[in-house]
């Protein structure tokens, strides 16, 4: 299906309105399926971040957005959720000619995720425990305690580009829970749905409370990062960006979480049932071309049955069908970019070279009607040691290395041998044995028999250098509050207060 797709430019979204950078200068987002130009987009620099810092600021300093009670704010929220699904349509096409998703999986899971996740952490807000009272103290004297959890102030997010609407609202959803305000700089890929997203989201909320900056990381999003006035960053990206960001940020003592990349493990047990192991594995690595983090890029198989494993997992493998992702048939999309593209094919190269077997794919594509786009076969390598390349290193790409094992123990211990720890998976029929695997496994999140199953109440983030911190679930509301606890002092006299005699030495001080 060839789509005629007209040139908007967009502009930045700074408080509540669309502003054009200040040195007029725009940047060209493409179709990663077509080559296309598909928009213009405004290219924001040091004054444009100063603008939507000092918007976010003064919204949340100067208004009365972080003060609503939580029921008002379940409501904004589940407003936002509505208005998500209002503009869905649109949404899911800029998301699918910016990102190369495919509509399949754009329209049916991420779009009604977002609206799920505005409406889950509507339902968290009502019930989250912003006062808590503490227990009467016996020492040193009668007083009334509370915790409070507050909000930590502006909130910067830097997003991915690999499902940037849905990571966005994971950033913002519980932002706006707590009382934060944000600047949100998205992806150069993929900033179109960002800004859709800010103007959905502006009808809801004060002017400030949501600014969208977009530009080149290495400008916009580390002067958000070194900013004074920026009380947070939420980072999803490569792990290398997340070093320096968390480097930066060490310059403020800014509040940091990360999400990071990941070279998940993902075992299949003798017992397990192949008819689901099978297309489980492949969904759980093929899926967005393999660019998402928490793809199973490792497959640990039992020897006994590595050969009907491989079997299996190429024949169902070269049922894949790529194209564009607009089409409703398309299986596998395209990679994000050329530089991405030639940087996943550098991999496989290297992958040959250290002697594993490519058994399936292997090379880019050209699809019709897509001629200048970035397609890569799904790829399976086997006789591959975890010690190579390929299984070491994020790829980012649709590409599976099967690695062969003897005995569990043996597996669980290659899975952990990894800087990574985001996502791990087994297969089996025991539940003994899924459970015992899954408390060996050292990552986020464990899914046993099935894979990508992310879920707006459950939190996702990363072992080791996969990430700090975690998002969605109720757990992702503390990562944007802060702690305050508030002491009244029920001892109206001094000479009552006795801990007053650790300074005093004249007891009769009052
Ligand atoms: P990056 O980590 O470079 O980009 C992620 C975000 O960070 C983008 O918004 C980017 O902006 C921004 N950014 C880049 N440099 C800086 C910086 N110095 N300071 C602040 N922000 C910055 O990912 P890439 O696009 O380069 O992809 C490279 C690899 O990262 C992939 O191959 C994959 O392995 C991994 N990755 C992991 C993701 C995940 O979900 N964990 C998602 C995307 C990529 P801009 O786009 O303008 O450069």
């Amino acid at each position: 299906m060839t789509v005629q797709v007209e040139v908007q430019t967009f502009p930045l979204f700074i408080n509540g309105e669309w502003q054009q950078a200040k040195s007029g200068e725009t940047f060209e987002v493409f179709n990663p399926a077509t080559g296309n130009v598909v928009a213009r987009v405004a290219r924001a620099g040091e004054e444009d971040v100063e603008l939507a810092i000092k918007a976010a600021r003064d919204a949340f300093d100067k208004t009365d957005w972080k003060n609503m009670k939580p029921k008002e704010r379940a409501k904004v929220l589940n407003a936002i959720g509505h208005g998500i699904a209002e503009h869905a349509e649109e949404l899911v096409y800029l998301e699918t000619i910016s990102s190369g998703g495919t509509v399949r999986r754009v329209s049916s899971n991420d779009v009604l995720q977002m609206v799920d996740l505005f409406n889950t952490m509507a339902k968290f807000v009502k019930e989250y425990p912003f006062s808590e009272t503490l227990p009467s103290p016996p020492f040193p004297g009668p007083a009334h305690n509370f915790i409070w959890r507050e909000p930590i102030g502006v909130c910067a997010a830097i997003t991915p580009w690999n499902m940037p609407m849905l990571i966005a609202t994971w950033k913002i959803a519980p932002a706006l829970a707590m009382g934060n305000t944000g600047v949100i700089k998205p992806a150069s890929f993929t900033p179109l749905t960002t800004l859709k997203l800010a103007e959905i989201i502006s009808k809801f909320v004060p002017p400030g409370v949501i600014n969208v900056v977009t530009g080149p990381g290495a400008e916009v999003g580390e002067a958000l990062v070194r900013h004074p006035k920026v009380d947070k960053v939420a980072f999803t990206g490569s792990t290398e960006v997340g070093r320096s960001i968390m480097a930066l940020a060490a310059g403020t003592i800014k509040n940091t979480t990360l999400e990071l990349g990941g070279k998940s493990p993902n075992i299949i047990l003798e017992d397990a049932d192949l008819d689901i192991a099978v297309p489980g594995s492949l969904f759980g690595v093929f899926l967005h071309s393999g660019q998402l983090c928490e793809s199973g890029t490792r497959l640990f198989v039992p020897d006994k049955l590595h050969d009907e494993i491989v079997d299996r997992l190429v024949s169902l493998t070269k049922t894949l069908k790529p194209g564009n992702p607009l089409d409703l048939a398309t299986d596998v999309g395209p990679v994000i970019s050329k530089k991405q593209k030639e940087s996943i094919l550098a991999y496989i190269e290297d992958a040959k070279r250290d002697g594993a077997t490519l058994v399936c794919g292997g090379n880019e594509i050209t699809v019709e009607g897509c001629e200048n786009g970035h397609f890569i076969e799904p790829t399976i390598f086997t006789n591959v040691t975890n010690d190579m390349k390929i299984a070491r290193e994020e790829i980012f790409g649709p590409v599976l290395s099967v690695i062969r094992y003897s005995n569990i123990d043996e597996a669980i211990e290659m899975a952990n041998d990894t800087i990574y720890g985001l996502a791990a998976g087994v297969w089996t029929r025991d539940v003994n044995k899924a459970y015992d695997a899954a408390r060996k496994l050292q990552a986020g999140v464990v899914w046993i028999n099935d894979w990508h199953m992310l879920r707006n109440d459950a939190p996702f983030g990363g072992y080791k250098q996969s990430g700090i911190g975690r998002e969605m679930g109720r757990h992702s509301l503390d990562a944007y509050t802060q702690l305050k606890h508030v002491h009244t002092s029920m001892v109206p006299e001094a000479h009552r207060k006795t801990w007053y005699q650790l300074l005093f030495s004249n007891t009769n001080q009052s």
